[in-house]
This record gives C-alpha cells, sequence and structure tokens, in this order.
C-alpha cells in the first residue's frame, strides 16, 4: 500500500499560517487563507489553503474538501473580476510525482487572457510591488 506520508509543519505554508514569514494576503477566516503565489504563472494567481495541517488532496478530511470548493468559486470570481480576466485555470498537484512543491493542500487560481500562455510552475519571482498590487485589487474586488 502506497500511504500519504505524514504532514511536515515545517513546510513553507505551515509558517506563512503561524506568521513566521509573510504573505500577500487576499482573504483569511477561521479555516481557510487565501495569498498571493510569489511565482505566479500569469499575473494574479492566487493560492488558496485550509489552516488544518493536511498534505495534499489524498490525506484531506471530507469536511476539509466540501468547505474549500465554494470559497475557491468565491476567491476565483474575484481574481477574475479583479485581473479583468476572460477565464481561470485552476490547479492542483499531489505529490512530487503529481507536481506538488509544497506539501500543505492548496490549491491554484489563474487567471486567464485569450491567447496569453501560462508560465511554468514555480519557477520566477515577481516582484513584490507587483504581487501587492494585484492582492490590493483582488481583495477590493472579494469585497
Ligand atoms: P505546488 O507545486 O502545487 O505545491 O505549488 C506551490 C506553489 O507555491 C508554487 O506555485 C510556488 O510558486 C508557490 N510558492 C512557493 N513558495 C511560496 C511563498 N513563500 N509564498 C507564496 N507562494 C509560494
Amino acid at each position: 500500500m502506497n500511504a500519504t506520508p505524514a504532514y511536515d509543519p515545517d513546510n513553507i505554508f505551515a509558517k506563512i499560517l503561524r506568521g513566521e514569514i509573510p504573505c500577500h494576503k487576499v482573504y483569511e477566516d477561521d479555516d481557510f487563507i487565501a495569498f498571493m503565489d510569489v511565482m505566479p504563472q500569469t499575473p494574479g494567481h492566487t493560492l488558496v489553503l485550509p489552516k488544518a495541517p493536511c498534505r495534499n488532496l489524498l490525506d484531506a478530511p471530507p469536511q476539509v474538501l466540501s468547505r474549500i470548493l465554494p470559497l475557491v468559486q468565491r476567491l476565483a470570481q474575484a481574481v477574475k473580476t479583479a485581473m479583468g480576466a476572460e477565464g481561470i485555470t485552476i490547479s492542483q498537484f499531489n505529490e512530487h510525482a503529481g507536481g506538488q512543491t509544497v506539501f500543505h493542500l492548496h490549491i491554484h487560481i489563474i487567471p486567464r487572457h485569450e491567447d496569453q500562455p501560462m508560465k511554468h510552475h514555480a519557477r520566477g519571482f515577481a516582484p513584490k510591488e507587483e504581487l501587492e498590487a494585484n492582492a490590493a485589487k483582488i481583495r477590493a474586488a472579494i469585497g
């Protein structure tokens, strides 16, 4: 049997959740947080995470999974409005072989425009000023 490895509390998103390192936050409630991806595949690329310590989709409890998708929908609508996007790509990676690089469950919201290619996943930092400017637009669209 190929069990999902244990949650590692030293992953970088756990450190963000503990306030040990900063993020460009766009949304937070008691159970979820959303912030800008520092290596955006397109401008406005946002990540949505549960605060519960889940490694990925494979070990997340049903209560987390059933609540995260309505929030992803709400935030995707705000990201689309804020970035003037024509579409949204949602992605989610599980385990190294599945493309996962940070081992705390998160869902990618990637705003898309016709004929605009996506950059590679997890490569190339955006300037902080650009991330903060996009975060401010998304926060305003969430209301
Ligand atoms: P995944 O490969 O699905 O695990 O994606 C992890 C994502 O987190 C990548 O898109 C990275 O660009 C992004 N990322 C890595 N470190 C940080 C960080 N400190 N703050 C925000 N996003 C990050």
